[in-house]
């Protein structure tokens, strides 16, 4: 179990090493725990000082992200070690990850049939199966959010990350939402409708397609071309990018990008869908000789790395222009910090992210 929040410094139990990564809420560093020498991942977010104020994260919405990684234990989720409070800061000290995003460790590969996929996409569906199981939805399943244990071992691992945008759905309350990015999003958060576990399970279907055939199903020119995209349904599986996939596999996803919530698949039906656990030898051979599009999808994990690290570099310069980060106006000073500590570049600012309250208002 996680001890409550500390309200003791977090350098007095912990040294702070690099940088790890960074977000919209502030950065990640590892970190060494000073009495065990074992090594965790510190996420430190800034909260707001006042209700309305442009900078960092309200209080309650990183207590909330605590509060649901205290109740989760699973192999394939990052798991929360000790937690530290201030008045200006919340510490998560988190499970350390070594190996990287999953779709750069895939894009480094010559070849990956379908078997090989299905097998970090299973471990996706045992962890979400199972926070699910504990009424507790992610909304933001992105493949920035799922990263290797380790990478160069036999079997690597999964971890699901960021719960920043996660809730515990109370039975019988309605949630609603407009958060989440919007090549990943459901139709029913565009429309302000109710979200549930389902919302996540459309996530996991663009997920599949990008991973089999590097393409992104509602991809628009602009967001809101994508987001009208979703909400009309309109996506096909082009010959020229799914020439090497199974029929089985479109089946799948079909199942899965469905309008209406209720009617999509749940993790644990995905499971023991036949795509992912093969019924004769038949489906297992074609899961084996059918393969994912790696040519196309190198080149979708390089165009996505490329656009985190733009987007990244224009929100600082958006930031910097309103003397939010730096007091200087020397933009070439700031890209240059920025590249170097660029790795999670995702801002805020390009995020579809108010939340119900807000968008009501
Ligand atoms: P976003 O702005 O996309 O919502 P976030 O602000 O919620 O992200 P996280 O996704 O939790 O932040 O973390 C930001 C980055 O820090 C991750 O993409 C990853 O690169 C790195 N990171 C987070 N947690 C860990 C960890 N436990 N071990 C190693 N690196 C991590």
């Amino acid at each position: 179990t996680v001890p409550p929040f500390r309200p003791c410094l977090v350098e007095e139990l912990y040294l702070l090493l690099e940088q790890l990564g960074s977000g919209h809420f502030g950065v990640v560093r590892r970190c060494q725990e000073r009495s065990s020498g074992v090594f965790y991942a510190a996420k430190c977010v800034k909260v707001r000082k006042r209700k309305g104020s442009r900078l960092g994260v309200d209080r309650e919405q990183v207590e909330r992200e605590v509060s649901i990684l205290q109740r989760l234990e699973h192999p394939c989720i990052m798991r929360l070690h000790d937690t530290f409070t201030s008045k200006t800061e919340v510490v998560l000290i988190l499970e350390l990850i070594h190996g990287g995003e999953l779709f750069d460790f895939i894009a480094e590969k010559e070849l990956l049939t379908e078997a090989e996929a299905i097998e970090f996409l299973q471990q996706i569906l045992q962890g979400v199966a199972y926070m699910h199981s504990a009424r507790i939805a992610h909304f933001d399943l992105k493949p920035e959010n799922i990263m290797l244990f380790q990478k160069d071992v036999p079997n690597p691992r999964i971890k699901i990350i960021d719960f920043g945008l996660a809730q515990k759905l109370e039975e019988g309350a309605t949630f609603k939402s407009l958060c989440g990015t919007p090549q990943y999003i459901a139709p029913e958060v565009i429309n302000y409708e109710a979200l549930s576990c389902a919302t996540d399970m459309w996530s996991i279907g663009v997920i599949t397609y990008i991973l089999l055939s590097g393409m992104s199903p509602f991809q628009g020119e602009t967001d809101s071309e994508t987001l009208s995209n979703i909400v009309s349904g309109s996506y096909e599986f082009e010959d020229k990018y799914f020439s090497q996939t199974s029929e089985l596999a479109k089946e799948f996803i079909r199942q899965l990008l469905v309008k209406e919530p209720g009617s999509r698949m749940t993790a644990p039906e995905c499971l023991v869908h036949p795509w992912i656990k093969p019924l004769s030898r038949k489906q297992a051979v074609n899961r084996s000789r059918s393969s994912i599009n790696m040519k196309n999808f190198r080149r979708f994990n390089a165009r996505r790395k490329w656009k985190l690290s733009y987007n990244m570099v224009s929100a600082c310069n958006r930031l910097c222009r309103l003397k939010l980060l730096c007091y200087q106006k020397k933009e070439d000073e700031s890209l240059s910090a920025i590249a170097r500590v660029t790795k999670k570049t995702a801002p805020a600012a390009l995020r579809l992210c108010c939340a119900g309250r807000e968008a009501a208002a």
